[in-house]
C-alpha cells in the first residue's frame, strides 16, 4: 500500500515516519524548492513526545529543546498569578520541550531522509480523483503537470491546504481571524525565571507577551510571542507564516509596560527578525476525509496557535493513522477509523482555544487589581484559582494517567 503525503511539515514529515515505522511505504511532496528551518519557537506536548520517542528520536529531541518545567501566567505588571507544571513536573512519563519550529522540522526531515528516501520539493498538489482502487493525484513541478496513482493520499499541507480545498466547498470554510495580531521572533536575553517557564503576561484582551527559551545548545535564546488585539472578530483571505512584521509595530502596544521578568524592549531590540501571523483558525469540520484521501494537522484541525497544539496534534494524528493504515485491510476503513478516534478531539481543541480558560483568569485580575497586586489570593479566591487551574489542564494536560497507562500505538 503507497501513501501520498501533501507537505513536508511537522504533520507530513511525522506521518511518513510513522508509516515507514508500521511497515508500510509512502511519498512526502513538498511545494517548496527547500525545506527550510523556518518558524520560531512552539511547545511540543508529552502526548506528542511520547510518539516521538517512540519513532527513536527521544535522544535528538532532548539534545535540540528545552524541557519545560512551568507555564507561569502573569498580570501586566510581572506579578505571577499561577504557575501550572508542565510535562514531567505535571506527572507525565514524557517531557514537554520548547523548540524552535524549524529545528524540529530539519530533524524530522534528517531522520525521513535515512530512513526512506528524500522528499519530493518543488511539487505542488492540484487535485484528486479517486475510484474504489486507488487515488489519481494530479501534480505540478515546474510548470509541468504528472499524474500518479497512489492508494492514500494524506493533505498535511497546512492552514491552507489544498487538499481541504478539494474536499470542502472554500466558500463555506473560511479563515477566521479572532482580531489578534501576532508578531513572534527570537532574540538574546538573560535567563527568565527558571530558564524552562513558559510565561505569559498580559491578556489576550488588550497585549499580550509570552516568552520561553527553546534550544539546549545556546540558553539565552528566548523566543517571544507579542499578541494584540487589533480588530473585531472578522474573516480574512490569508495567512502567511512567513510575513515578515516591524519593531515598531510591536514596540508600541508594549511601550507603557513596567514589565521586571522580561526587558521587552531589549529583547525587541536584539531581534534580528520578526513576523507577523493573524491568529486565525477554521470551524471544525463535520467530517475530514472521504474514501482514501484524509486530512492531518492544520489542514484537518488548524487552531489558535496559543495552546502548544499545534505540532504536537500533528504528530498525534500521524501515529494514529499509520495504526489505522497497519491494521485494517481496506484503506478507506482506516481512514475512518482514523478519523472517528482524531477529529473529535482535534475538534474541540479548536473551539476551546478560542477562548482559553487562563484568559478569564488574568482578564479578571485585571478588573480587580488593574495596578497589580501583592499576593494573588488578594485578587482571586483560592476556589477561582483551582477552578482555572483545573480547566487550564483540559487544554494542555488532557490526562495525565490516561497518557501514562495507554498502550502503545507502534505496530
Ligand atoms: C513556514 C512555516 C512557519 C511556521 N512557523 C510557526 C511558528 O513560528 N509557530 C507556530 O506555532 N507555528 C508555526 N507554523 C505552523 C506549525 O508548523 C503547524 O501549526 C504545526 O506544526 C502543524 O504542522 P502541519 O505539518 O500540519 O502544517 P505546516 O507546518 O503548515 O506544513 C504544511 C506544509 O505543506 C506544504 N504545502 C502547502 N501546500 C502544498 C501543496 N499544494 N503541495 C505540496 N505541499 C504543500 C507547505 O509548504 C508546508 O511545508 C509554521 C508553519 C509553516 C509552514
Amino acid at each position: 500500500m503507497r501513501t501520498m503525503i501533501v507537505g513536508g511539515g511537522i504533520g507530513g514529515l511525522s506521518t511518513a515516519l510513522s508509516l515507514h515505522a508500521a511497515g508500510l511505504d509512502c511519498v512526502v511532496i513538498e511545494a517548496a524548492r527547500t525545506l527550510r528551518p523556518l518558524g520560531v519557537g512552539i511547545n511540543v506536548q508529552p502526548h506528542a513526545v511520547r510518539e516521538l520517542t517512540e519513532l527513536g528520536l527521544g535522544p535528538a529531541l532532548a539534545e535540540l529543546g528545552v524541557e519545560t518545567t512551568f507555564m507561569s501566567v502573569a498580570d501586566r505588571h510581572g506579578n505571577i498569578i499561577m504557575a501550572l507544571p508542565r510535562g514531567r513536573s505535571a506527572g507525565y512519563r514524557w517531557p514537554q520541550y520548547s523548540v524552535h519550529r524549524g529545528e524540529l522540522q530539519m530533524l524530522l526531515l534528517a531522520a525521513v531522509e535515512r530512513r526512506i528516501g528524500p522528499v519530493r520539493t518543488g511539487v505542488r498538489f492540484e487535485g484528486f480523483e479517486q475510484d474504489g482502487d486507488g487515488v489519481l493525484v494530479t501534480l505540478r513541478q515546474d510548470g509541468r503537470v504528472s499524474r500518479e496513482r497512489v492508494d492514500v493520499l494524506v493533505g498535511a499541507d497546512g492552514v491552507q491546504s489544498s487538499v481541504r480545498a478539494r474536499l470542502h466547498d472554500p466558500a463555506g470554510d473560511l479563515l477566521r481571524w479572532g482580531g489578534i495580531r501576532m508578531w513572534r521572533g527570537i532574540g538574546e536575553s538573560d535567563q527568565v525565571l527558571d530558564g524552562a517557564t513558559v510565561l505569559a503576561g498580559g491578556s489576550n484582551s488588550a497585549a499580550k507577551f509570552v516568552t520561553y527559551h527553546i534550544s539546549a545548545r545556546n540558553p539565552r535564546l528566548l523566543n517571544w510571542v507579542a499578541e494584540v488585539k487589533v480588530a473585531e472578530p472578522g474573516i480574512v483571505a490569508d495567512a502567511d507564516w512567513s510575513r515578515t512584521g516591524s519593531h515598531a509595530d510591536v514596540a508600541r502596544h508594549f511601550a507603557s509596560w513596567k514589565y521586571p521578568l522580561v526587558d521587552i524592549p531589549a529583547l525587541l531590540a536584539a531581534t534580528k527578525r520578526i513576523l507577523e501571523y493573524p491568529m486565525v483558525d477554521r470551524d471544525p469540520l463535520p467530517r475530514w476525509g472521504e474514501g482514501r484521501v484524509t486530512l492531518l494537522g492544520d489542514a484537518a484541525h488548524p487552531m489558535y496557535p496559543i495552546g502548544s497544539n499545534g505540532g504536537s496534534q500533528a504528530v498525534l494524528d500521524a501515529r494514529f493513522l499509520a495504526r489505522c493504515l497497519a491494521t485494517h485491510d481496506d484503506p478507506a476503513a482506516a481512514l475512518a477509523a482514523y478519523e472517528a478516534e482524531r477529529r473529535p478531539p482535534t475538534s474541540a481543541l479548536v473551539l476551546a482555544h478560542r477562548s482559553l480558560p487562563i484568559e478569564k483568569t488574568i482578564g479578571l485580575v485585571a478588573e480587580r487589581a488593574p495596578d497589580g497586586f501583592r499576593h494573588v489570593s488578594d485578587v482571586l479566591t483560592a476556589e477561582e484559582l483551582a477552578a482555572m487551574e483545573a480547566a487550564q489542564r483540559g487544554i494542555s494536560d488532557a490526562d495525565v494517567r490516561a497518557l501514562n497507562e495507554r498502550e502503545s500505538w507502534s505496530v
